[in-house]
C-alpha cells in the first residue's frame, strides 16, 4: 500500500475490551479501519472475561491480541491497583503504554467508528488528542496518539496512586499526566473530526452543517452505545433503547450497524457452535 517500501509493522491502532459488549464495538471498530484501507497494525487489549468465541472473533480483524490482568500481575500494576480499585478498566487502559514492541499509536476506544483514513495521525506526536467537548481545555481520551514506553508507563502508574483520577476514569487520569496539553504545541490537538462525539448537531448544528462531511472518527461517548439499539432486518431501521442519556445522531448509529450487519454478523454466523449469533 505505501509504495515507497516503509515498513509500518511498528505503528498500530490499539483498542481495549473488557467484556463482549465492548467487543462487538471493538469489531466494528476495527473492521472499519480495514474498509478504509489502513496501512498500519491493529492490536487490542483484551481482559479474561472476553469469551474463546469472542476472541476468535477478533483475531479475524486484529493483528496482535494481549490479553491483560493487572489484578493477577506481579508487576507494579498490582499494588497500585490495591491503592486504587476504582480505576480498575483506566489500568487496563495504561497498559496501552506497554506495547513497547510498537513505536507509535493511536488509542480508539472501542465505541469508535472510521468513517475515512487516518493514518495522517502517526505523524503527530504524543499525547495528541481532541478537546472533550464537556470541557474543551481537557482532551477527549477516546481517541489520542502516544508512543509505548515503559518509563511512561510507570509513571501514569504513579500519578494514578499518588493523584488519582479526578473523574474517576482514564480520561481525568491521562489530562492530569498530560497537564500542558491545552497550552503547550497546538500541534497536539487534533482537529475535531478525528474525534466527532456523536450528538454534537444538536448543540451547534450550523458547524455540523459546515464541516459533518469531512467527520473522520465518529465517537459514541455516553452510556448508551450502538450496540444497544435494535436494528430491523426487514426495513433496515434502527431504534433506540428505552432508557437512553445521549441521543446519538441516528446516521452515524445506523453507519455503525451497516459495519456491524454487511461484515461483522455474517463472519459470527460463519462460526460453528458460537452462541454470538445473535
Ligand atoms: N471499556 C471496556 N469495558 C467497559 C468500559 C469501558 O472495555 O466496561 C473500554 C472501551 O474500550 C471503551 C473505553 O474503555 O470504549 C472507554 O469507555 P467508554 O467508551 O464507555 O467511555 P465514554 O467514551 O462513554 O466516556
Ligand atoms: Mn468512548
Amino acid at each position: 500500500m505505501s509504495g515507497k517500501g516503509e515498513n509500518f509493522e511498528d505503528q498500530a491502532f490499539v483498542t481495549l475490551v473488557t467484556n463482549d459488549r465492548y467487543a462487538y464495538g471493538a469489531l466494528v471498530v476495527g473492521q472499519s479501519l480495514r474498509d478504509v484501507g489502513t496501512t498500519r497494525q491493529l492490536a487490542i487489549l483484551i481482559t479474561p472475561q472476553v469469551t474463546q468465541p469472542m476472541r476468535r472473533q477478533l483475531s479475524m480483524l486484529y493483528d496482535y491480541i494481549q490479553e491483560v490482568n493487572p489484578l493477577d500481575s506481579q508487576d507494579d500494576a498490582h499494588l497500585a491497583l490495591l491503592t486504587r480499585p476504582d480505576l480498575g478498566i483506566t489500568f487496563t487502559k495504561l497498559y496501552s503504554w506497554r506495547l513497547t514492541q510498537y513505536s507509535k499509536c493511536v488509542f480508539l476506544d472501542a465505541d469508535t467508528l472510521v468513517l475515512q483514513n487516518v493514518d495522517d495521525l502517526f505523524d503527530r506526536e504524543e499525547l495528541s488528542a481532541a478537546p472533550d467537548v464537556g470541557w474543551p481545555d481537557c482532551f477527549n481520551s477516546g481517541v489520542f496518539v502516544f508512543k509505548p514506553s515503559n518509563e511512561t508507563y510507570r509513571g501514569l502508574l504513579q500519578c494514578a496512586v499518588t493523584q488519582g483520577s479526578f473523574d474517576g476514569g482514564d480520561q481525568g487520569l491521562l489530562n492530569t499526566f498530560f497537564s500542558d496539553w491545552a497550552t503547550a504545541d497546538i500541534n497536539k490537538h487534533l482537529p475535531f473530526i478525528y474525534n466527532m462525539t456523536s450528538a454534537i448537531s444538536y448543540s451547534y448544528l450550523p458547524a455540523f452543517v459546515r464541516f459533518g462531511n469531512e467527520v473522520r472518527i465518529v465517537h459514541f461517548i455516553g452510556r448508551t452505545k450502538p450496540w444497544m439499539y435494535r436494528y430491523n432486518t426487514q426495513t433496515g431501521t434502527i431504534s433506540r433503547p428505552s432508557d437512553v442519556d445521549v441521543t446519538h445522531d441516528s446516521i452515524y448509529v445506523k453507519m455503525w450497524w451497516d459495519v456491524f450487519m454487511s461484515k461483522v454478523k455474517p463472519r459470527i454466523e460463519q462460526e460453528q457452535g458460537t452462541d454470538l449469533a445473535n
